[in-house]
């Protein structure tokens, strides 16, 4: 193993948390790295599915200094406009990002911190982590659910309805993932969407943006120690975008409450009845993708880690950054990263005495 030079920070990711984070890191005068298990740019979206269109317009989906570019069809931007807005944005900047490589572990070595990935490392004076939640698919431990004998597949691998036509596809989860897999899925299938609770429908009239407002009046509200009527639902509610009214005016947007266990062809009822079933989609969320932090012994029982704002409490310079409300309000979102990204630089450049970032 050879270690190369010390770096004042690695990022690990190159999402979109990450390259927000590299645009503050690069107004500072501290040296960085991202690293990234994909073979290109993109992080997550790479594997959203194929229809993916995002719950806002562009001009509120974008990152930190550079706006997306309005789409060239009409409508909120596609998957495919986010990984190309996120390509451009990584070549604007000319951020310093290795693929793919996969970062195993980090540890410490006196006052630093070891990167390792295969038989490769570096080493820094702070990590950044920004590996995002895609890695880690969540599926809830059902009754029986290792008997059912149909195909199962979550979200995350998700691509289009092909597979699922003429089946009969259950579609588990109340949010936005599982009510636009289910629009596209029941146009070819028998579907069934189960939720735990019944699910949140956002007003037809209103997009992604009154998600983001609430966020922000959320946040503002708790910096100036307020508190405030919480408004009625969170970054869970239903976006109605097209296909999902499309879906609800089919009549198939219909949310009922779970089954009590699978059996090896389906599914069973409360009041005993069963039911067939060739596939089940998972559209259950997702976990903080932190496998690489194992080591430190940091992990809660829940999947995440103490912090205070995006800084780990039990380690030394060490941040999260991107993972969900629990480091920064709306941080798992396009629009809502920067603030994020933004402070976290602050506080690193103050940790490691670097110089701070130049405002504009
Ligand atoms: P990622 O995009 O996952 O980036 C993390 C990167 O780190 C990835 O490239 C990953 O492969 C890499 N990585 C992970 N582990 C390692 C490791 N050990 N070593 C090296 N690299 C590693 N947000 C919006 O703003 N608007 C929307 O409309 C919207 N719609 C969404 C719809 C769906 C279905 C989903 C699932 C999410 C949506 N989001 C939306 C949420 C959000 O924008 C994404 O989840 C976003 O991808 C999170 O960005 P990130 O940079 O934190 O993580």
């Amino acid at each position: 193993m050879t270690a190369s030079n010390v770096l004042d920070v690695i990022v690990i990711g190159a999402g979109q948390a990450a390259l927000t984070t590299a645009y503050f890191l690069r107004r500072t005068s501290m040296s960085y790295l991202l690293l990234d298990e994909q073979s290109g740019p993109g992080g997550a979206w790479l594997h959203a599915w194929e229809s993916l269109r995002l719950f806002s317009p562009a001009a509120w989906s974008s990152i930190a200094g550079w706006p997306m570019p309005a789409p060239a069809e009409p409508g909120n931007p596609t998957r495919d406009d986010v990984i190309d807005y996120l390509r451009h944005y990584e070549d604007r900047y000319r951020f310093p990002v290795q693929r793919p490589v996969h970062v195993d572990a980090i540890s410490r070595l006196g006052d630093l911190w070891r990167v390792r990935a295969g038989n490769r490392q570096w080493l820094a004076r702070a990590v950044i982590s920004a590996t995002g939640t895609w890695g880690k698919p969540f599926v809830p431990d059902w009754q029986g659910r290792a008997d059912f004998r149909g195909q199962q597949v979550h979200s995350a691998h998700y691509h289009d309805p092909a597979p699922f036509a003429g089946k009969r596809v259950m579609v588990v989860g109340g949010g936005n993932s599982g009510a636009q897999i289910l629009a596209e899925v029941s146009q070819v299938s028998e579907t069934r969407w189960i939720a735990q609770e019944p699910p949140a429908f956002l007003p037809d009239d209103v997009d992604g943006r009154v998600l983001f407002e609430r966020a922000t009046e959320r946040w503002k509200a708790q910096q100036e120690g307020r508190s405030i009527d919480e408004p009625v639902g969170g970054f869970g509610d239903i976006v109605m975008v097209p296909p999902v009214r499309e879906a609800r005016e089919r009549g198939v947007l219909v949310a009922e409450r779970p089954f009590v266990r699978f059996t090896e062809t389906g599914v069973e009822w409360a009041d005993g009845r069963r039911e067939d079933l060739d596939a089940v989609i998972w559209c259950t969320g997702f976990r903080p993708a932190l496998d690489h932090l194992g080591e430190l012994g940091i992990i809660e029982a829940d999947g995440k880690v103490q912090v205070e704002e995006t800084r780990v409490v039990k380690q030394p310079n060490l941040w999260l950054v991107g993972y969900g409300d629990w480091t920064g309000m709306a941080s798992a979102t396009l629009i809502g990263v920067t603030r994020t990204a933004r402070s976290t630089v602050d506080q690193v450049a103050q940790a490691l005495g670097a110089t701070p970032q130049q405002r504009p």
